[in-house]
C-alpha cells in the first residue's frame, strides 16, 4: 500500500502551485455537462461515530465541503452509526466539535444512518419480495468457505432458494429477537461466482442484541455498511459520494442496490486515503494507544487527530492549507508529515506573537548593571506584522540565557556566549562574558558579565558581533511547564513491522519531554488555553488547557526551522 513519499520538492499528482481541475472536480463537470444530477452538487461527510477523526478525516472534510462551497451546492454531516458495539455519543459529540473548529458547516443537515433503519428495513423486505435476498443460517465459518477464493467461484449456499414467504417470515423473527446473534443473516442474492467478491451474496443484515447510542434496544438486527452507506446517499440526495480507495470495489454493490430498490443512484467516486509519515492513521489503532495509555487520552499533543492538534496548537488554517496543498489523488501515497509540520510554521511565522522564554535557564549576573534597576526595553511583537505592535520586557542586573547559549570552550564558528566572548542580548545590550562560576562538583552555576551601556537597541560601528541570543530578566521572569514534544513513532512507516509485532512497537519512549520549571517573561503571565507564541529562536507554542492563574503550561507546536541562522543575517 506503500507507494512512495511525498515530500515538499515532489507532491504527487496533486499539487502545482497553479492548480488544473483535480479529478473528482472533472467527473462533477462532466455531471453537470450531462445534467445527470441536473445543476445539483451535493456531498456528504459521513463519519462512523466510533474514535475521534484524525488528520485523515480532515483531508475527507476538507474536500467534501470545498466541493460542494466551490459549486454552490451543499455538504450534509452523516453519522454512519450501524454498529450498536462500538458507536457512542462521546464520539457524535467530539466529531462536532472537530469539524466545527476546522471551519465547515454542516448547518441543519446533521443525519444519522440509524434514523434510516426503518427505511433500510423496508428495502430489505423490498428485496425479499423480488427474489433478491435470503435468510441464510450458514455460520460465519461455513459463509467464508461458500465464498470461495480470488480464484475458486463460491458455492450456493443451502438456504438461497427459501420461497419468499419463508424468508418475510424469517426475517421479521430475526428483528424481534427471536434468534440469537451470528445464527441467521440476510443476505443479498446476486452471483456466488462473481469475480468481485463483495457480489458473492454479501450479508446485509445481522443480528447483533446491543444497545444502540441512539436507537436504544429498538433493533436487533443492524444493516451492514453495504446496505446502509449507498442508501443513506439516496435518501439524501447525495450526487457524488466521494469515499476512499478502499471502496472501490464496493461501488458495484453500491449500484447494484441503488438500481435494485430504484431509488436515487448518487455516483460513488474514490480518491486515495492521507498517510502519513512517522504516524499510522486509523481510528482502531489511536483506540488502541489511549486504551493502553501509550498517550493521555484522544487529544494528547502527540496525537495526529484533530483534537490532539488542536490541543497542540495547530491552527484550522494550517490544517486547511496543507489540505489544499497535499490535494487529491487516485493513488496511495505517503505524504512527508515534515509538510504538515511546515504548513503550520507558516501560518504561525504570520500570526503569532514574539516573546522571549529560557528553556533550559543559566544565570548571568551582569556586574556594571545596578542592583535594583529595572529598564524597560521595547520588543517587536511581530516583525512579519506591523499591526502587532510591541510591548515592554524588563531588564534587570540578572539574567537568564539558555544553558545552549553558553559554551565554556566554544567550537569553531561559535557566535553565542563564550568566556571572554561578546553576544546581543535580543532587543538589549552586547554583554561580554566575564568569568564562569561553579559549584562544587564543577557545574556551572552562574556567569559574570558586563554589558556595553552603549549598545542598548543599536550596532556599535567599531566592533561586530554576530551573535544573538535570548534572554529573561532573572527577578520579573515568571515559571512555566514547557512540553516537548517529538513523534509518537521513531519509524518513517510505523505499520512496517517484524513478524509477530505491530505498530505499537515502534513507538517513539521520548516522545515527550517536561521541563518544569522553564522561565518566560512577564507579559505571559495569565495567558489562555489555546494561545500561541513564537518563543524566539526555540519555535512555536500553545498554551495547554492545563494552565493555571499562578503557571502557564505550554506546549511546543513545532520548532523554528534556520531562526538562528536568519536572525544572525539580521545582525540585531
Ligand atoms: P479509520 O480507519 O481511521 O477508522 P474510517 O474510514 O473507518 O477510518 P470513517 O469514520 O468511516 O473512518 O470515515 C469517514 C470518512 O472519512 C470516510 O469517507 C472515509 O473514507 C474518510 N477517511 C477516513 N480516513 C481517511 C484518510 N486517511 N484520508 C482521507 N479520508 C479518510
Ligand atoms: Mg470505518
Amino acid at each position: 500500500m506503500v507507494d512512495k513519499v511525498v515530500t515538499e520538492n515532489g507532491p504527487d499528482e496533486a499539487s502545482a502551485p497553479e492548480k488544473s481541475l483535480n479529478f473528482v472536480e472533472e467527473i462533477i463537470n462532466d455531471h453537470l455537462k450531462s445534467g445527470r444530477f441536473g445543476q445539483v452538487v451535493h456531498t456528504r461527510f459521513p463519519p462512523e461515530p466510533n474514535g475521534y477523526l484524525h488528520i485523515g478525516h480532515a483531508k475527507s472534510i476538507a474536500l467534501n465541503f470545498s466541493l460542494a462551497e466551490k459549486y454552490g451546492g451543499l455538504c450534509n454531516l452523516r453519522f454512519d452509526d450501524t454498529n450498536p458495539f462500538k458507536e457512542e455519543d462521546e464520539y457524535v459529540q467530539a466529531i462536532k466539535e472537530d469539524i466545527k473548529w476546522l471551519g465547515f458547516d454542516w448547518e441543519d443537515r446533521e443525519y444519522y444512518a440509524s434514523d434510516y433503519f426503518e427505511q433500510l428495513y423496508e428495502w430489505a423486505v423490498k428485496l425479499i419480495k423480488d427474489g433478491l435476498a435470503y435468510v441464510c443460517e450458514l455460520t460465519l465459518e461455513e459463509g467464508r468457505e461458500y465464498r470461495g477464493t480470488p480464484t475458486v467461484p463460491g458455492k450456493n449456499s443451502p438456504y438461497r432458494d427459501r420461497s419468499v414467504e419463508e424468508n418475510l417470515d424469517l426475517f421479521e423473527r430475526m428483528r424481534k429477537g427471536e434468534f440469537p446473534d451470528g445464527s441467521r443473516t440476510l443476505k443479498a442474492k446476486i452471483d456466488m461466482a462473481h469475480p468481485n467478491f463483495h457480489m458473492r451474496d454479501p450479508v446485509i443484515y445481522r443480528i447483533l442484541h446491543g444497545h444502540h447510542h441512539r436507537t436504544g434496544d429498538k433493533w436487533c438486527i443492524y444493516p451492514m455498511y453495504d446496505f446502509t452507506h449507498g442508501q443513506s446517499d439516496s435518501i439524501e440526495e447525495i450526487t457524488q459520494s466521494i469515499c476512499t480507495l478502499e471502496f472501490e470495489n464496493h461501488r458495484p454493490l453500491y449500484d447494484w442496490f441503488c438500481e435494485k430498490l430504484e431509488i436515487h443512484h448518487p455516483q460513488q467516486i474514490e480518491f486515495a486515503r492521507l498517510n502519513l509519515t512517522y504516524t499510522v492513521m486509523s481510528k482502531r489503532k489511536f483506540l488502541t494507544l489511549v486504551n493502553e495509555g501509550f498517550v493521555n487520552g484522544w487529544d494528547d499533543p502527540r496525537m495526529p487527530t484533530i483534537s490532539g492538534l488542536r490541543r497542540r496548537g495547530y491552527t484550522p488554517e494550517s490544517i486547511r492549507n496543507f489540505c489544499e496543498y497535499i490535494g487529491v489523488a487516485k493513488h496511495n501515497s505517503v505524504v512527508d508529515v515534515t509538510i504538515l509540520e511546515n504548513h503550520v510554521r507558516e501560518h504561525l511565522n504570520a500570526v503569532a506573537p514574539r516573546v522571549m522564554s529560557v528553556l533550559n535557564p543559566i544565570k548571568v549576573v551582569i556586574e556594571n548593571y545596578p542592583e535594583d534597576k529595572v529598564e524597560e526595553i521595547q520588543a517587536i511583537n511581530n516583525p512579519e506584522d506591523e499591526s502587532a505592535g510591541s510591548r515592554i520586557v524588563p531588564f534587570t542586573r540578572e539574567i537568564y540565557i539558555d544553558q545552549n547559549d553558553f559554551m565554556e570552550v566554544p567550537v569553531k564558528k561559535y557566535f553565542r556566549l563564550a568566556p571572554g566572548k561578546e553576544v546581543r542580548l535580543r532587543y538589549a545590550y552586547i554583554i561580554k562574558c566575564e568569568s564562569v562560576v561553579k559549584n562544587d562538583a564543577g557545574e556551572i552555576v552562574e556567569l559574570r558579565c558586563t554589558i556595553d551601556h552603549d549598545t542598548l537597541g543599536k550596532q556599535p560601528t567599531d566592533r561586530k558581533v554576530r551573535g544573538v541570543i535570548h534572554w529573561v530578566s532573572a527577578d520579573k521572569a515568571i515559571d512555566a511547564e514547557v512540553r516537548l514534544y517529538d513523534r509518537l513513532f521513531s519509524v518513517e512507516h510505523p505499520d512496517k513491522v517484524e513478524e509477530g509485532q505491530d505498530f505499537r512497537s515502534n513507538i517513539n519512549p521520548d516522545s515527550l519531554e517536561v521541563i518544569e520549571h522553564a522561565k518566560v517573561e512577564p507579559s505571559l503571565l495569565g495567558v489562555k488555553s489555546g494561545q500561541r507564541f513564537q518563543f524566539e529562536r526555540v519555535g512555536y507554542f500553545s498554551v495547554d488547557p492545563d494552565t493555571t492563574a499562578e503557571k502557564p503550561v505550554f506546549n511546543r507546536i513545532a520548532s523554528l526551522r534556520d531562526s538562528w541562522a536568519k536572525i544572525a543575517r539580521k545582525g540585531r
